[in-house]
């Protein structure tokens, strides 16, 4: 299992993939939102809905930063972000979305195969040689 180098690319990884999620849910909420203060003419509702739209964009730009910064450790491509390349043959779907699936594993699981390069990428920043292992917590009673 491969690992990012750096910590930046774990937590670039990790902020892509929340927003990623978070954005998903957002704009499930916000549509239906958004039709229903229509129908009613609720102003207050259409001002949650503005909310709604602000926040979403935060995320999508939050998501769209990061994963410029979320590269797979062995091809270098952005896993979070699409690209036209072509992906392996064995990458999977989740709800037909690749991010979607990298996404949910990411948060989920704290690793993810990647749809390029079909590789397994653990989030945790690869350790140096040389450099001391971090020492495991003393048991406080
Ligand atoms: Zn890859």
């Amino acid at each position: 299992m491969h690992q990012p180098r750096t910590a930046r690319t774990v937590r670039a990884m990790k902020l892509s993939a929340l927003a990623f999620i978070l954005l998903v849910v957002n704009i499930g909420i916000l549509v239906p939102l958004v039709a229903y203060a229509v129908l009613e003419q609720d102003r207050q509702l259409l001002m949650i809905a503005l909310g709604q739209i602000i926040l979403g964009i935060a995320l999508l730009i939050a998501y769209r930063v990061a994963g410029a910064s979320a590269r797979c450790s062995l091809c270098a491509c952005p896993v979070m972000l699409s690209q036209s390349c072509s992906r392996n043959r064995n990458a999977k779907r989740l709800l037909g979305s690749y991010r979607t699936r990298v996404a949910t594993a990411i948060v989920l699981t704290g690793k993810f195969t990647c749809p390029y390069c079909g590789e397994a990428t653990l989030c945790v920043p690869r350790q140096r040689p040389g450099q001391p292992q971090p020492q495991p917590q003393p048991h406080r009673h």
